[in-house]
């Protein structure tokens, strides 16, 4: 198992993709930023919007000081826009409660808002170094095969998965060794050991890989799509909230009703961006919040 990890990370050092919050003097904010926008986003997509969000707010307190409305107007069409606010309330948080700066304890990212266990512990990890196991859908799904032998990990991450990545990370005090293993797992299970076509015949860890030893039992591709997007209520939020970042001020309820036809998922729409705080209501029609 040593020389799978081993090998992970000497295959990441010359394979790795040349992301913005990998590179050298990363603070912890960025770190946070791009976390919060990779739940759920392409890194293609999050790569522009990451560098426009810091080219505004470089630092967290300057995030923190800005009107919440603010956030979910930078936060564009990157999707799943309560990220945006959740991302921005973690700010105000880091603020009130750690002098302006991200903590490095799992338990105090854990208690910050929109950062669940991943996003705590990734925080940790690659913005402060510390030995804790990063465990994503890519991680697990690469310990399932190799180590595990089976096709695919459980279809979420639990406690006895976060162990099972811990016994896998180098020892030794906080540094880069256990980080570096986490994000070499990682980017094996998005470059190489994918869900559907895993490239096993030039895998960097194919020698120690339980699941080719076991003869690939399972074929994979059985497809287990997502819902689809178009004509979802989320299209409608979507399209809802594009008038409203594009808008200063009040946006006319006629306004909103032209982008959407079906006046019952229109209204369903608005009602779940106002509850999640994404709108609010104004004497002439509805706005992004102040
Ligand atoms: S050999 Fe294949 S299944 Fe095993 S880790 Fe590599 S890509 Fe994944």
């Amino acid at each position: 198992v040593a020389g799978l990890v081993q090998d992970a990370v000497t295959w990441y050092a010359g394979a790795a993709r040349d992301l913005p919050w990998r590179r050298p003097g990363v603070s912890p904010y960025a770190v946070l930023v791009s976390e919060v926008m990779l739940q759920q986003t392409p890194v293609g997509r999050v790569a522009p919007a990451y560098d426009a969000w810091l080219a505004r707010w470089p630092t967290l307190p300057e995030l923190a000081a800005a009107p919440s409305g603010e956030a979910v107007r930078q936060w564009g069409r990157l999707g799943y826009p309560r990220r945006a606010l959740r991302l921005h309330a973690a700010a105000v948080a880091c603020v009130e409660r750690h002098a302006g700066e991200v903590p490095a304890a799992v338990a105090e990212l854990e208690a910050l808002p929109g950062v669940g266990r991943y996003t705590a512990r990734a925080v940790a990890a690659f913005a402060h170094g510390v030995r804790v196991p990063v465990v994503d859908v890519n991680v697990r799904r690469v310990v399932a095969r190799a180590v595990e032998g089976v096709a695919e990990g459980p279809a979420a991450v639990g406690v006895a998965d976060l162990a099972l990545v811990e016994a896998l990370l180098p020892d030794g005090p906080a540094g880069a060794a256990a980080p570096l293993a986490s994000v070499a797992l990682m980017e094996l299970g998005a470059l190489v050991c994918t869900a559907r076509a895993p490239r096993c015949p030039t895998c960097p860890v194919r020698a120690h890989c339980a699941w080719q030893r076991a003869g690939a039992p399972v074929s994979l591709g059985a497809s287990r799509r997502g819902q689809g997007y178009a004509g979802t209520d989320r299209q409608v939020r979507g399209r809802l909230l594009a008038v409203l970042r594009g808008a200063e001020g009040a946006v006319p309820a006629e306004v909103l009703d032209a982008v959407w036809d079906e006046p019952a998922q229109r209204a369903r729409a608005l009602a779940g961006l106002l509850a999640d705080g994404l709108a609010v209501a104004l004497p002439g029609g509805y706005s992004l919040p102040a």
